[in-house]
């Protein structure tokens, strides 16, 4: 047996690729994969800064007057270099290209308390770093968000030939 589709991440660039799409009881739900780093080529983010990125990201995507009621996750890859964004809807990527603008615009820019990060609401709420989400929010918006090419949102992938039963 001959698997294709497998994605080869020593080529994948930083964008918006659509990993996976389910079809829940009838209705499609599309997960995202925001990258916001290039695989094993550059420093990850820090677990700080991603965990930042969380909440704020989450508080302004649940509050959105469009998109709001059709979130059904945001959160933070294990490897530090992106978050999984699920999304209700059959979607591409260039469907929430202007929404990743405005969530990590948002983000670049904020001011204040991060939310829901009192130790009564979040299981680490030390492990935070608002300065350097900001940053990486505003690099990701200004190096790869604002000039999105094909290459950042369509996955490189690798021909894997697997022998099976
Ligand atoms: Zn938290």
């Amino acid at each position: 047996m001959i698997e294709k589709n497998k994605i080869d991440y020593n080529k994948l660039q930083r964008g918006i690729y659509v990993r996976e799409k389910r079809d829940v009881g009838g209705s499609v739900i599309t997960m995202f994969d925001i990258r916001m780093k290039l695989p094993n080529r550059e420093p990850a983010m820090s677990q700080q800064a991603l965990h930042t990125i969380e909440h704020l990201g989450l508080a302004f995507l649940r509050n959105h007057a469009e998109w709001g009621n059709r979130v059904i996750y945001w959160g933070p890859m294990g490897c530090c270099t992106g978050n999984h964004l699920l999304l209700e809807g059959d979607l591409e990527s260039r469907d929430i290209a202007e929404l990743m603008r405005e969530t990590f615009g948002h983000i670049a820019e904020y001011e204040g308390d991060i939310p829901h990060a009192t130790a009564s609401e979040c299981a680490n709420y030390m492990l935070h770093n608002l300065a350097m989400a900001k940053w990486e929010s505003r690099k990701y918006l200004v190096e790869v968000l604002n000039e999105l090419k094909e290459e950042n949102m369509s996955y490189p992938l690798r021909e894997v030939e697997e022998y099976g039963l």
